[in-house]
């Protein structure tokens, strides 16, 4: 990453005609970014790649640095990555880059009129334009009991720490949730040597995202790793305080434990946006330039509520690729740089063992399916087809299968679903 403050315009290639007369007047802007996650340091950092040479204050309500969140289910979870590799940028560079990062201190409201930012400290920032990546938080259980000690959800690396108090061999987890956080903390436990049951309310694992015969796979990975898997079961409250002993599910079944943990989806963090009257609904409704209701205030990542080209719907996503490229496209309609719509192909993945599961595209609605490879083997692709046209693909162990389906379905090539199964044929002679 090249993160280079300059109050230089002149003779900028990438600055669209006219672009660089608008960055120029923007150099007494401030610009408050709110949130310093995966999208609000891309907004900030971004923002200088284009050359914004105002201020640019980045405040955040985490005490860490700027960190990336994928590993905290996985290798940092499993202590094989240390902290310091979590990190998105460092101190030093942010300085370098002239970005104002305040961590630990938390927005409470936006004065639109005024154009000011209020702190929870009780100070406030005037800004000229705002972006707001202010994320998710974890949807919580109703019960006091979900606050017990050992009842945990994962957002941050302060949740990580404080669940490596009840992390070792033997210990009960009880997991409340078959996602795909849910999922990969029950692969890193149970690899760990905890003893690990995954409870789910629907009759599969991942419904929302996948179809059956993935689900299938994945129930018969963690079956073989030693999790015990209960399915169409509903909890109806937890046993215990301080600590939690057990988790009660409808039938009367109290299933022991000496942690659960709470994977049942995330809430946008709204609160700032609504107090302030912008629009919102399942996120902050943005345009596709990340334009809020307010033209001054974008918004992106997880908070956010974008129009999609790929469903032709509204869409609010919760990862890592839609964070990084919207936050780049709210950095340029931020500056006036010559801005482009946010149409980049969705793409996730998840680590769960040694399989790495890799979807690209929105997979609902199709109407045909195309299987290449082998569940059997652990490596296979489910191609996903509407009006004959490949939208979607989840990759198991096929890097190749999914950047193909990433090449072409962002670029609206024609692929033959009657020659895709037939793996005899190369990838690269399927599409035209
Ligand atoms: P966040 O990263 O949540 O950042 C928002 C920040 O804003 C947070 O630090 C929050 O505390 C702060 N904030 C909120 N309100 C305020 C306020 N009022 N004032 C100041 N600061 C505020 N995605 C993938 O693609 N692949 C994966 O494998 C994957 N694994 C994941 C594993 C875990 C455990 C988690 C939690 C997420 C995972 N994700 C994964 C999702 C991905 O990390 C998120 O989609 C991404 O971090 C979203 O970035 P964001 O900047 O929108 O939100």
């Amino acid at each position: 990453m090249t993160i280079a403050a300059t109050t230089e315009y002149e003779g900028l290639a990438h600055a669209a005609a006219g672009g660089v007369a608008e960055l120029r007047s923007m150099n007494a802007e401030h610009i408050v970014v709110v949130g310093a996650g995966q999208a609000g340091c891309g907004i900030a950092t971004e923002l200088r790649k284009l050359r914004f040479g105002g201020r640019i204050t980045l405040i955040g309500d985490e005490t860490h640095m700027p960190y990336q969140r994928p590993p905290l289910s996985k290798a940092y979870l499993a202590g094989e990555l240390p902290e310091e590799r979590l990190s998105l940028v460092s101190g030093q560079r942010l300085r370098e880059a002239g970005i104002d990062f305040r961590g630990g201190v938390r927005a409470s409201g936006i004065d639109r009129r005024n154009r000011t930012l209020q702190l929870e400290d009780g100070s406030s920032i005037a800004y000229d334009r705002m972006a707001i990546a202010t994320g998710g938080r974890n949807r919580a259980l109703p019960w006091p009991e979900a606050r017990a000690d050992n009842v945990f959800s994962l957002r941050t690396i302060d949740d990580v720490r404080r669940m490596r108090d009840y992390w070792s061999a033997g210990k009960r987890l009880v997991v409340i949730g078959g996602g795909f956080i849910g999922l990969e903390v029950a692969a890193t436990a149970v690899r760990a040597g905890l003893q690990v049951t995954v409870l789910e309310a629907q009759d599969r694992l991942l419904s929302r995202v996948t179809i059956p015969a993935v689900s299938d796979f994945f129930e018969k990975l963690h079956g073989a790793a030693g999790v015990t898997l209960r399915k169409n079961v509903q909890v109806v409250g937890l046993e215990g305080m301080p600590q939690v002993s057990a988790v009660v599910l409808a039938d009367g079944t109290r299933l022991a434990a000496d942690l659960v943990l709470v994977g049942i989806g995330l809430l946008p963090n709204t609160a700032l946006a609504e107090v302030a009257g912008l629009e919102v609904r399942d996120g902050i409704v943005v345009d596709e330039c990340a334009r809020s209701s307010d033209p001054r205030i974008v918004a992106a990542g997880d908070c956010a509520n974008h129009p999609s080209v790929w469903t032709g719907t509204r869409l609010r996503l919760e990862s890592v690729q839609n964070a990084a490229d919207q936050a780049r496209t709210a950095a340029a309609t931020l500056c006036g740089a010559a801005t482009k719509p946010y149409r980049a192909l969705p793409w996730f993945w998840s680590d769960q063992y040694d399989v790495k599961l890799q979807i690209a595209g929105i997979s609902a609605p199709h109407d045909h399916l195309v299987l290449r490879g082998d569940p059997a083997f652990g490596a296979f692709t489910v191609f996903y087809f509407l009006a004959g046209r490949m939208i979607a693909a989840d990759s198991l162990n096929r890097p190749q299968d999914h950047l193909f389906a990433r090449r072409a379905i962002g670029g609206g090539l024609r692929v033959d679903p009657g020659r895709i199964a037939d793996e005899a044929i190369p990838l690269s002679e399927l599409s035209r």
